[in-house]
């Protein structure tokens, strides 16, 4: 499995390129922002891209979508709960920044969907609390966690369609059942480690 990171934008938000060994087809993760730099970085590592996956609708997470989606012809696929976050310029205004109109999503997904490319399957969990169709995807010991869970932290919940006791649910019911060493690949910041999270994120005492 490949992986690529990208920290993308003003926010710091991470791109994921993940690729099958065995086919060479890609997935990309939350294209936040500098297309050019996704786009090469996808040509080097020789993908063909067959999916956009979106963990949820936040600006900082989809600000490329509209170039990368023009550039690889890949299906766009987002929560169905969240869909319609793709048309809300509501963020934008509250983080003061304007960006192309993304194109409506080729694939709506539902929990327990599975993305499938190559030998790789992603598996849809949805999660929501930061925002209401936001998604984790886990892979073979790695989970991609969007703005759900964090190095040290929790996503927010004070924006809006955000929920406190939705996003702690989702955490212990979605991600705190899998194995201690499962890598965490986060939306913004350093990876980290179920276990690593279990002990000491101060979100989860008690
Ligand atoms: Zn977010
Ligand atoms: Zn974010």
């Amino acid at each position: 499995m490949i992986v690529k990171k990208l920290v993308v934008g003003p926010f710091a938000s991470n791109c994921y390129i993940i690729g099958s060994d065995s086919n060479k087809e890609g997935v990309i993760i939350d294209p936040g922002a500098d297309a050019e730099e996704i786009l090469k970085n996808v040509k080097e590592l020789g993908l063909d891209t067959k999916f956009i996956v979106l963990t949820h609708g936040h600006i900082d997470h989809i600000g490329a979508l509209k170039e990368v989606k023009e550039a690889t012809g890949a299906e766009v696929a987002i929560h169905t709960d969240e869909a319609k976050s793709l048309h809300e310029h509501s963020l934008s205004r509250v983080f003061g920044l304007s960006y192309p109109s993304p194109p409506p999503p080729d694939r709506l997904l539902k929990g327990g969907d599975s993305i499938d490319i190559g030998d790789l399957h992603l598996l849809v969990l949805h999660t929501p609390g930061h925002s209401p169709g936001g998604i984790c995807l886990l892979g073979e010991g790695v989970v991609f966690s969007g703005d759900t869970l964090f190095n040290h932290g929790i996503g927010r919940y004070d924006l809006p369609g955000g929920n406190y006791s939705q996003l702690i649910n989702s955490i212990y019911t979605k991600l705190m059942i899998l194995a201690d060493d499962t890598i965490v690949y986060p939306g913004h910041g350093p990876e980290t480690t179920i276990g690593t999270e279990r002990r000491v994120n101060p979100f989860l005492s008690g």
